[in-house]
């Protein structure tokens, strides 16, 4: 299993990176695409064919999905449109209505999406089996609830070889995302801010923070991601290791791991 970063800063995009988004490949199946923030479909296009990709979004904020609606264009009208199945596009509840009015050319109207992605929700069915060419199931991903705002989830994603990937979403710390990561190889986790200062609870977490989620689930790596371009990278790091002692990696755009 490969994860390619496509855009990891936090809350906007950033002068040096689109919003969220990553690319998780696995020889055979078609690659799967966690969040779609702005520019994140720019950056799909340099690592893969962005109509051939799974879509799972952890929540609905508009730097984790407001790519969906150029997505949906180029599946709709694109050079490679004709005979093309729907992909999948999982969410929260209301991912349809959501994207849909965020497609839709005047106000009021809701876009139907269903000609172009097949819709489900996590909070319906919060575990999915993803198949490779063969129809062999090579990657199980289970959605869990975290701590943010709306509706969000965290997802842990299981090679039929044994790794895991966890990517945290958006969320305070919170036991759910402990026991979510639970010994993961690679724990993708937000770090929003530094952990001096006021801060809003229940929204976000500090580096110090994600630090603790990765020591206390036992994880391998920690891939500190959703900086936010006004907040000190460095600081993050450094907090995270107060905390945790394996390797810590700055998320940037390109950044390719084997899991
Ligand atoms: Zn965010
Ligand atoms: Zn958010």
């Amino acid at each position: 299993m490969f994860l390619t970063v496509l855009g990891c800063s936090g809350s906007i995009g950033g002068p040096t990176s689109p919003a969220s988004g990553y690319l998780v490949e696995v020889e055979g199946m078609a690659p799967v695409v966690i969040d779609m923030g702005p520019g994140v479909l720019g950056a799909l296009q340099r690592h893969a064919v962005p109509e051939h990709a799974t879509i799972l979004l952890s929540h609905l904020h508009a730097d984790h999905c407001l790519d969906v609606p150029s997505l949906l264009v180029l599946r709709r009208f694109g050079p490679r449109s004709t005979g093309l199945a729907k992909a999948p596009l999982v969410g929260p509840s209301g991912t349809a209505y959501r994207i849909g009015v965020a497609s839709a050319e005047v106000p009021g109207a809701v876009d139907d999406l269903s000609d172009t992605f097949e819709v489900s929700t996590w909070d319906v069915a919060p575990e999915l089996d993803l198949r490779d060419d063969d129809d062999e199931v090579v990657l199980h991903v289970r959605a869990g609830r975290v701590n943010h705002p709306p509706e969000s989830y965290g997802l842990r994603l299981t090679s039929t070889d044994g790794r895991v990937l966890v990517y945290s979403g958006d969320t305070a710390y919170c036991e759910e995302l402990v026991e979510l990561a639970d010994g993961a190889d690679v724990l993708l986790c937000e770090a929003s801010w530094t952990h001096e200062g006021e801060h809003p609870p229940g929204i976000h977490m500090s580096g110090l923070e994600a630090g603790r989620v990765a020591r206390r689930a036992g994880v391998g790596r920690l891939v500190l991601t959703h900086i936010p371009p006004w907040t000190d990278r460095e600081a993050v790091r450094a907090e995270a290791a107060s905390e945790f002692d394996g390797e810590i990696l700055l998320a940037e755009p390109d950044l390719r791991l084997d899991i």
